[in-house]
């Protein structure tokens, strides 16, 4: 039977390491410094900051939030994150993305110091992934290499398939898997005979954003399968095609007005050997990771090292 991977717990081990290192910092200098701008108003981005905001205040971060109007302009913006950088009590400086189409993301995200480009997003931090120097790793990635580091799941000398190439997912995941000595494939939407490709995976790794897009025929018996993909399905209809004949998410749709479900089929996963669960599987490690890289950033910069 596959085992569940369970973000949930991976994610409480690393905050209860955080804790320790937070308190010290907080004693003996002053606690971590989050700063996260929003610009806009879009509802699932006011989701995430708000639960970034709650975490950072759980474990005795600063954290700020910063809401410029959709009407700010790339320059205006620019200045924020200048005034930010310039800072001291802000160890991490974070752009909640998407950013609106009319300002510059790009100028913006190269525009923050790299010393506290907590999501990893600069071309400083995607240079050091690359060359796999040490710096920030995008949180998402870096939370699922820390859940299969937590299961004891051997990455060297495995088939890797990364379906997704975003900045965000895709390419980190694929370079950290690389560096963890995998033979990895990077997939997306031009690759021929996807389902081949993907059954070739030891470690499948799905962050397309299509529900329930990778059928059982895609999966190699006994693979570990990590489903990045957060996706809603908002219709009985669309509920009815993933889970059918399945009152209690038609309920749930009812209640809550949409069903997630991530990228892998919910019947796909006894193929594997392990795998994660959507929800609980890796949504929760990347704030985890967040903090995480926060402290470190904290560590860093007031010469503190860390316990852990
Ligand atoms: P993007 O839309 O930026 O990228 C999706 C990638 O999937 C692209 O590279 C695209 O290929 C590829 N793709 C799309 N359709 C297909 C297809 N039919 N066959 C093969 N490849 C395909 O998404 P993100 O990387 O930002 O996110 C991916 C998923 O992960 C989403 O569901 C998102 O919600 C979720 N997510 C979850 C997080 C978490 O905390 N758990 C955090 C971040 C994202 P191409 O490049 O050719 O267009």
């Amino acid at each position: 039977m596959a085992t569940i991977l369970d973000g949930k717990l991976v994610r409480d081990a690393i905050l209860a390491s955080l804790k320790p290192r937070i308190e010290r910092l907080t004693a003996e200098r002053r606690p971590p410094g989050l700063a996260v701008v929003m610009v806009g108003s879009n509802p699932a981005s006011e989701i995430y900051v708000r639960n970034k905001v709650k975490a950072c205040a759980e474990l005795g971060i600063a954290g700020e939030k910063h809401l410029p109007l959709d009407t700010v302009t790339t320059e205006e913006l620019l200045f924020l994150v200048e005034a930010l950088n310039r800072r001291p009590d802000i160890d991490g400086i974070l752009i909640q993305l998407p950013l609106p189409e009319h300002i510059d993301q790009q100028q913006v995200l190269a525009s923050i110091d790299p010393s506290k480009d907590v999501d990893g997003f600069h071309p400083c931090s995607v240079g050091d992934l690359v060359a796999n120097r040490p710096g920030f790793r995008a949180c998402t990635p870096a939370g699922v290499m820390r859940l299969l580091e937590y299961y004891g799941i051997p990455i060297a000398g495995k088939d890797a398939v990364v379906v997704g190439r975003s900045d965000i997912v895709g390419k980190p995941m694929a370079f950290l898997l690389l560096h963890a000595h995998a033979t990895v494939t990077i997939c997306h939407s031009k690759t021929a005979n996807l389902a081949e490709q993907c059954r070739r995976a030891d470690i499948l790794i799905a962050a397309m954003g299509r529900p329930a897009f990778l059928t059982a025929d895609f999966i190699k018996p006994g693979a570990v399968v990590v489903d990045v993909g957060i996706n809603r399905l908002r219709t009985p209809e669309q509920v009815d095609r993933v889970f059918p004949g399945d009152p209690q998410r038609l309920a749930e749709l009812e209640e809550k007005g949409s069903v997630i479900v991530g990228d892998v089929h919910p019947e796909a996963f006894s193929q594997a050997s392990f795998y994660t669960p959507v929800p609980g599987g890796v949504g929760p490690l990347t704030i985890a990771m967040l903090m995480s890289n926060t402290v470190d950033s904290a560590e860093r910069r007031l010469g503190i090292r860390g316990s852990s």
